[in-house]
């Protein structure tokens, strides 16, 4: 269990190690956890997968909820659960974590890499509008098409960035009138709301990850949930092996071991209970972040909330790029842990033959995003000395640079 005691000291310092984002585990994890052991309930079936999935079910508001291992293996299966084959193009946003653009690939179909919106970071509607506007072309059959690339457009996949909500209804209302499914990938986003709803619904299909770094955890842990009872059946179906009921080694597919174990799901089943608190205490984070930031000249703070409310799990701010490095070395000389954000996915090795649609943003500012401490159990008084440490060295920097250009 991490708790503020066993946080390491520096040696020259008595101040804590402040980490980045990390699980805090004060309600019933113990005693869900020894359950499974007393009651020899380890794997992959169990009570508490049941209880956890109907509980993710009534959290979303969604008929169903499969759990899976992990997020980035729910991402798989709900692509494949919506027609994403071999060939096909999946709409996808550069700024996000790799696990978003690695499912399209493993459904053999290839990202088209979009911007992001600068203030939000997260993919733009209208971008989604104007690329099947000027791009695709709708063919016999009723697919759509892109035309340089002559693949078929077979999802839009959205990502809630740090748990911000996109512009669902934009992004939504595009491509449903193009009759392409969206899957949300809400991994970072449990408690997120948009329009009062709980994100994950409003495509057809929506993924959570449980990791140890997201805001409720199960160790390692993911979820698919829908509304559709097809999707949800063949989903469940491809986690446990194509494995046909009632009959052993009896498969009709070429499935996947992506169930989630008993014991990930009572570890998570415990930190769902602590959903709202957590959720409360992170906003509480980001809006003391935002006041410390409010009047500074050189940290910014991202995620602006439009028609949503973020579970802030992330908090993310940007600085001068040329400041960035600086930054974070500095913090980290504090014990505190800072991280710079993604790297814009269409510029890495494995991505950069894919195509891309009007980029602008993403890589201007992806150099000058980092995320800052946001554990659950972060103090006011420790929000407040990263803040003043942030600031302390953006300022210094930015009257360096005056003195050199003067
Ligand atoms: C965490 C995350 C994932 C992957 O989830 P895992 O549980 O780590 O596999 C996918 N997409 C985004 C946006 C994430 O933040």
């Amino acid at each position: 269990m991490t708790s503020p005691a066993s946080w390491q000291h520096t040696h020259h310092s008595v101040a804590p190690r402040i980490p980045l984002s990390v699980p805090v585990m004060t309600g019933r994890e113990e005693e869900y956890v020894r359950s499974c052991i007393t009651d020899g309930f380890v794997s992959s079936v169990g009570p508490f997968v049941t209880r956890f999935e109907k509980e993710v079910a009534a959290i979303v508001g969604s008929a169903h909820a499969v759990a899976t291992v992990n997020g980035t293996a729910a991402l798989h299966l709900a692509l494949l659960a919506c027609g994403v084959m071999p060939g096909d193009a999946v709409l996808v946003p550069t700024y996000t974590f790799i696990a978003t653009a690695n499912a399209v690939r493993y459904c053999g179909a290839e990202p088209v890499f979009f911007d992001c919106n600068p203030e939000t970071l997260c993919m733009d509607g209208a971008h989604v509008r104007s690329y099947f506007a000027t791009r695709c072309v709708r063919k016999a059959d009723g697919a759509i098409m892109d035309r340089e690339t002559g693949r078929r457009v077979a999802a839009v996949l959205p990502v809630h960035v740090f748990g911000q909500p996109a512009d669902l209804a934009a992004i939504v209302d595009a491509a449903t009138s193009y009759g392409v499914p969206v899957v949300e990938d809400a991994a970072g986003a449990m408690g997120s709301r948009y329009d009062g709803r709980h994100v994950g619904l409003f495509g057809r299909v929506g993924c959570f990850s449980f990791n140890g770094n997201k805001i409720v955890t199960c160790g390692g842990g993911g979820a698919v949930v829908t509304n559709d009872e097809r999707i949800a059946t063949l989903v469940r179906h491809l986690s446990t092996q194509a494995k046909r009921s009632g009959i052993a080694y009896d498969h009709d597919a070429v499935g996947f071991n992506y169930r989630l174990t008993n014991i990930q799901a009572a570890l998570g089943t415990a930190q769902l209970e602590q959903l709202d608190a957590k959720v409360e205490r992170k906003r509480a984070i980001a809006a003391r972040y935002r006041a410390h930031f409010a009047s500074s000249a050189s940290v910014r703070c991202l995620g602006v909330e439009q028609r949503g409310r973020a579970n802030a799990w992330l908090m993310t701010v940007r600085v001068d790029p040329d400041t960035r490095e600086g930054l974070l070395a500095a913090l980290a000389c504090d014990g505190i842990e800072a991280r710079p954000a993604y790297i814009p996915l269409h510029t890495l090795p494995m991505y950069q033959m894919s195509p891309t649609f009007a980029l602008e943003h993403a890589t201007r500012i992806a150099p000058g995003c980092v995320n800052l401490p946001c554990s659950a159990d972060l103090t006011d008084a420790l929000v407040d000395r990263v803040a003043e440490r942030v600031q302390m060295y953006c300022n210094e920097r930015v009257v360096s640079s005056q003195h050199r250009s003067a």
